[in-house]
């Protein structure tokens, strides 16, 4: 399917791995030029980088800008801008999850988690929205997650900075209305990425639970579905809200999480 957006320039936060590389190489595969960026092992990402290139016929280049530094975000939007000429797709999916009781959550990680789950999407949005205004188009669309609309024991930082998330999701979308520019919020329930892997063993810990246990009594308990949420699923929500289709779709945020947050 032709979502219009051939020619187009987008950054995804931490797309070298799971969902965010998922987003990017779906963008990619539309014609879309994508700067990646992301954690990982140099050459993996470099194989990575070029593959999607050299499979979707897109420009795709790689940032190595740090979700926890605010000059390192700015610099890469300014890369972005520099090396496309324009920015109009930004994906803020960088993140990071510990799980633990929270009168023992580390402290540094609590910071940490703010730091990458919330905060990066302000100093994205905070570099991106000069370049949209000018251009009267932007789309912006934050991966918050059903954690972003209701909470689970021992999750204290990502339940806070994913609520965060929501709140300036909104906040933007108010503020770029008029813009020709959308700001908005994907809540995803579970996905089998390698964060929910950690998680899975996280959870096993703090719970005394085996892995097994966590994955059919705490996630696809919390999942009524009791199925993962798909990586296809993901791209089909993203391309609608950065396609024309989606123009309309303003501050919301949009569940994708098999029903667990309607109960
Ligand atoms: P993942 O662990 O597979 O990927 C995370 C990405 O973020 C990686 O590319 C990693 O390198 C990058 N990253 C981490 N710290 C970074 C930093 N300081 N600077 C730059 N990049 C950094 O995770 P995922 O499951 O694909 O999650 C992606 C997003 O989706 C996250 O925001 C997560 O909270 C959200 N989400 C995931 C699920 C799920 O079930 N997997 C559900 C809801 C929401």
């Amino acid at each position: 399917m032709d979502y219009g957006l051939k020619g187009q320039a987008a950054i995804v936060t931490g797309s070298t791995s799971g969902i965010g590389h998922a987003l990017a190489a779906a963008l990619a595969e539309q014609g879309v030029n994508v700067v990646l960026n992301g954690f990982g092992d140099a050459g993996e990402i470099e194989a990575a980088r070029a593959a999607l290139a050299e499979k979707t016929g897109s420009t795709v280049l790689y940032h190595g800008a740090d979700m926890t530094r605010g000059e390192e975000i700015a610099n890469m939007v300014a890369f972005a801008r520099d090396r496309f000429g324009r920015l109009d797709i930004l994906i803020n999916n960088a993140g990071i999850q510990h799980v633990a009781p929270v009168d023992e959550f580390p402290v540094a990680k609590w910071d940490q988690i703010i730091a990458i789950n919330m905060t990066s999407n302000f100093h994205a949005i905070r570099a991106a929205v000069p370049i949209m205004k000018a251009q009267k188009h932007g789309r912006i669309v934050n991966l918050a997650s059903a954690h972003g609309l209701v909470a689970s024991p021992f999750k204290s930082a990502y339940v806070a900075a994913k609520h965060g998330v929501l709140g300036l999701t909104k906040t933007v979308a108010l503020e770029i209305a008029e813009d020709g520019i959308t700001c908005n919020a994907i809540c995803p329930g579970y996905v089998h990425t390698p964060l929910v892997d950690g998680q899975i063993k996280d959870t096993a810990r703090a719970r005394g639970m085996t892995e097994d246990q966590v994955v059919r009594d705490v996630i696809l308990a919390a999942q009524p579905s009791k199925q993962f949420i798909t990586f296809d699923q993901l791209n089909g929500l993203m391309l609608y809200l950065v396609s024309e289709a989606g123009a309309g779709v303003n501050g919301a945020h949009l569940s994708i999480d098999g029903g667990w947050t309607a109960g």
